[in-house]
């Protein structure tokens, strides 16, 4: 008997290890913030190893291949991880008041995107709004201290529905681009988006798909309309699930892309 709960166990840590992603090595430091969104813990977990260098942020935490690559990168050039951690889940999912509320976490960085994103799957309560907004205010504290020099974030997605053709004239992300680049040789759903038109041009050149947000991007409360809308460069490097050797390629090309379009980059990114 003693056997089979030291197995179930074990079982139980390599099932925990499964979804709570990050590879530890030596000499990786670990600082954790938490967060009661009322019966949802979520910890907002920095991996640093070495040097300050980038600073990844990843907030959906079912997509699991890009913090895997990200934590390849930094375990060769330095870096950092803010990894978002809520049970392995796409949606934060919660109770208040004995009512269920549920929205996507890439939603909360504007009033009108909170509720736009509680009304997705239900009512916008004013308490809950409230308490997002403290959520998201934690997370880009976290992210830094100061008014950040750049946010650059990771994404999984799966194959087929969203990818770089989802901006072409006539589908549905149409009116979130400016302009686009996109190479046929890619996986659609392998991608960069940027906010920012120096990098757009600058990542152009290494001929990888692209996208340009557009300045009338509709505000849905995602971090990538926030960006744009106080004038942080913003970075999301977004693979298909899985496609880690894409993903730590699309991350070393937009790392070095950002470096050089903003040499003071390094410098900032101490926090
Ligand atoms: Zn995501």
């Amino acid at each position: 008997m003693k056997h089979v709960i030291l197995l179930l166990a074990f079982l139980g840590l390599m099932i925990k290890g499964k979804a709570q992603h990050p590879p530890i090595f030596e000499g990786l430091r670990i600082d954790s913030t938490n967060f009661s969104l009322y019966d949802l813990p979520i910890s907002l977990v920095k991996y640093t190893f070495r040097e300050p260098n980038i600073n990844f942020l990843c907030i959906h935490d079912d997509e699991d291949t890009g913090v895997k690559a990200a934590f390849e990168y930094i375990k060769f050039s330095g870096g950092s991880i803010i990894d978002c951690q809520y049970g392995g889940a796409r949606n934060f999912l919660f109770y208040y008041n004995e009512e269920e509320f549920q929205t996507d976490p890439n939603s909360i960085y504007s009033n009108t995107g909170i509720i736009k994103g509680l009304e997705k799957y239900g009512r916008a309560d004013r308490e809950v709004v409230k308490n997002l907004k403290e959520l998201s205010n934690t997370i880009l504290k976290k992210y830094s201290e100061k008014d950040p020099a750049y946010f650059f974030t990771l994404h999984n997605n799966a194959d087929g529905g969203f990818g770089i053709s989802s901006y072409l004239q006539g589908y549905e992300l149409e009116s979130y681009a400016d302009s686009l680049h996109i190479n046929f040789q890619m996986d659609n759903d392998d991608l960069v988006i940027v906010t920012d038109l120096a990098l757009f041009n600058r990542l152009k050149l290494d001929n990888i798909n692209v996208v340009l947000q557009s300045v009338d991007a509709p505000d849905d409360g995602t971090l990538s309309v926030y960006s744009m809308k106080k004038n942080i460069p913003y970075i999301n490097v977004e693979v298909q699930h899985g496609h880690f050797d894409e993903n730590l390629r699309l991350i070393k090309i937009a790392t070095k892309a950002l470096l050089e379009t903003y040499p003071n980059i390094k410098h900032t990114s101490t926090q």
